[in-house]
């Protein structure tokens, strides 16, 4: 029997311990009874982090929807597999059924191979948060077309680089899209970056806002027509285990978006395995994970992860602040969400407005409380376990990234203790190092380093789409035989992990070694502070110093800035050390973000060493408006 499903923590160490001791019987067990394969693998693993060539399962033949579709129909024909909730809370939610998901993908499919797809084309999704969205990503890896899903709110210069780098011969998209109160212009988006783009020869419109649109004739088709003429079946295409299944651009917090490409069945097997683990999915259980498809954490988390397990998952097409900061709890409450797996910076915004939105609210179906994309701050894992989770639904900050293609360092709920700021231990089969500026390994507990991971697992990235050199430089070349994250962390006395930035965000001052997120962390702690990012500056004595930016709650009262800023240096020499404390603060209404949602440092660290005449790239940034702000006041 394989250990799919781990119940407590005495069985995640005889599991982890199992996992990194003889990992190829682990994975081959796990994959040999939890899913459906065409034909089974002739060698489970082999690697070499030098080249750098990652193979899992080698040999074996699937279709990733047959295991996230086909295989549920006679047990779970008629629960409902995505749960589509729309932007507008006074329009019906709609549940699409595994019957009706298979009917559509299928459909849409059929669609795909009469404009021409073939297994390995690369076709662009630029998708709002509709069923479509999930239907295009299935029908593309149904059909073994490679999938490169843009989040609808990049601009067409960011489109088309991405339409482009993977040379895209289809994109899909919609007329428009729902965002809150506001309509955007899809279509007028891909229209403008479809002039550069020379290779994409179809484009498929859903139909959304119903907007007044230019379709361009032999280019441009709406869907829906061709959807209502296809055939209802669509015998799914056999796919190596490591054929291509998507690529998927990083966030691009610290630069050029780097096209990651995943591959089948390794990426199935992982992020199957964790979603079930991490989240303890049980049979009847209702998941919301409320990023968005165009990030990772959509693909693995809201489409491939939970369909492949059978489960419920919703699908929200809105914002967390429409039609007022209480929409996520309402949501919760209205489908008795049990999991519930979100984004620091949402929980930040949303604890801004304080906890009466919360309260108004049921929200005694909720078992699990998921955080991604940033270190969460001290102060908001505990808003967030307080009156979200009412001190009775473990937290799990989970550690990943767009390259890992799964969770990689995560509580499990119910088994490992939480601890505010800490992602904890390593998921199975992960085996993360602490690595020092030598190249050594750093051993024992309460060490930091950088973290690195010392062997494979199945669902790694295994190239940059068109540049695999980048992709050794980037993540293999740093330290000898391991994958570099590019993050540090520190390991606790009992062996807890904790990320501590970006190693590119490191400021040393005097000589120390400072993480970001600690500082942060602290400075968050005083009861006036929103949100705060601190970066580097050149200072003569110090080598470098501290810069703050920090943003405000809107109490309605003015606040004495002198004051709280001797307040904040106080609450950094209490938790850190005059070290760490701050030579300037600048009060800003908002800091850049990518339109993850993400800090963007590299940007505020040019400004605070009034070095702006080249930004680097800030195509991925979500509010430009505010750069300019946090430039005119820059001390
Ligand atoms: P780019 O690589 O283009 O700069 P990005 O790193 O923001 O963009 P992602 O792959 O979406 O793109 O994000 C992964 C990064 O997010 C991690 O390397 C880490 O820095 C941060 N991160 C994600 N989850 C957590 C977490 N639970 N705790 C701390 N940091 C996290
Ligand atoms: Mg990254």
């Amino acid at each position: 029997m394989s250990n799919y499903h781990i119940k407590h923590f005495e069985e995640y160490f005889q599991v982890y311990r199992k996992s990194v001791s003889k990992p190829e019987s682990f994975w081959e067990e796990i994959a040999e009874e939890h899913f459906v394969w065409r034909k089974k693998w002739s060698k489970v693993l082999s690697w070499d982090f030098l080249k750098p060539e990652i193979k899992w399962f080698e040999g074996a033949k699937l279709n990733i929807t047959e295991n996230c579709i086909d295989r549920h129909l006679h047990t779970r024909g008629d629960k409902t597999a995505i749960l589509f909730e729309p932007n507008d809370p006074n329009d019906p939610a709609e549940h699409i059924t595994y019957r009706d998901l298979h009917q559509r993908v299928c459909k849409f499919a059929n669609v795909l191979h009469d404009k021409g797809i073939k297994k390995g084309d690369r076709v662009c999704i630029y998708l709002p948060m509709i069923p479509e969205l999930a239907v295009a990503v299935l029908a593309c890896a149904r059909i073994g077309a490679i999938h490169s899903v843009v989040f609808a709110g990049f601009s067409s210069t960011a489109l088309s680089t991405r339409i482009n780098d993977c040379d895209a011969k289809m994109v899909i998209t919609s007329d428009g899209s729902y965002r809150g109160s506001k309509s955007i212009d899809l279509k007028g988006i891909v229209d403008e970056a479809l002039d550069d783009c020379a290779g994409v020869e179809t484009v498929l419109v859903a139909k959304r806002i119903n907007s007044d649109i230019k379709m361009k004739d032999g280019r441009d088709y709406w869907l829906q027509p061709l959807l209502d003429e296809a055939y209802h079946d669509f015998t799914a295409i056999v796919m190596e285990a490591e054929d291509p299944l998507f690529i998927l651009y990083t966030s691009g917090s610290t630069g050029m978006p780097k096209g990651m490409l995943h591959t089948t069945a390794g990426y199935m097997v992982y992020s199957a395995y964790t979603f079930k683990n991490v989240f303890q999915y049980k049979e009847e259980d209702v998941y919301w994970c409320t990023a968005d498809i165009g990030w990772i954490t959509g693909h693995s988390y809201i489409i491939y992860g939970p369909l492949a397990n059978g489960a419920t998952t919703v699908m929200f097409e809105g914002v967390p602040s429409y039609p007022d900061f209480g929409r996520f709890w309402e949501i919760v409450q209205k489908h008795k969400v049990n999991q519930f797996y979100t984004a620091p910076t949402a929980i930040r915004a949303l604890a801004k407005h304080g906890s009466e939105l919360v309260e108004k609210y049921d929200l005694s179906s909720l078992k699990v409380l998921g955080s991604v994309g940033e270190p969460i701050n001290e102060e908001a894992w505990h808003w967030y376990n307080d009156n979200v989770g009412k001190k009775k639904c473990p937290i799990v900050d989970t550690w990943w990234q767009t390259e890992t293609g799964g969770i990689m360092i995560t509580p499990i709920p119910f088994s490992t203790p939480t601890k505010p700021t800490y992602a904890t231990l390593p998921f199975i089969g992960i085996q993360p190092a602490l690595m020092d500026e030598n190249g050594n390994e750093i051993l024992g507990n309460q060490v930091d380093g950088r973290l690195c991971i010392k062997f494979p697992w199945p669902s790694m990235a295994r190239t940059i789409w068109g540049n695999h050199q980048r992709y050794k430089d980037t993540y293999f070349s740093a330290f000898e035989n391991m994958y570099f994250t590019g993050d540090g962390a520190l390991r606790d006395e009992v062996g807890y992990y904790r990320i501590t930035g970006r190693v590119d965000d490191v400021i040393i001052v005097s000589g120390h070694n400072l993480g970001t997120a600690p500082i942060e962390d602290a400075i968050n702690e005083h009861n006036a502070v929103a949100e705060s990012a601190i970066v580097g500056f050149p200072h003569d004595v110090k080598g470098n110093a501290l810069y703050g930016y920090i943003t405000l709650k809107d109490t309605g009262e003015s606040r004495d800035h002198d004051n709280v800023r001797k307040e904040i240096n106080q609450l950094i020499t209490d938790r850190i050390g005059p070290i760490a404390k701050l030579d300037k603060i600048q009060f800003t209404t908002g800091l850049p973000k990518t339109r993850s949602g993400k800090i963007m440092r590299r940007i505020l660290r040019k400004i605070a060493s009034k070095d702006t005449s080249n930004l680097g790239d800030t195509s991925t940034l979500l509010n430009p408006e505010i750069v300019q702000e946090i430039m005119d006041n820059v001390l």
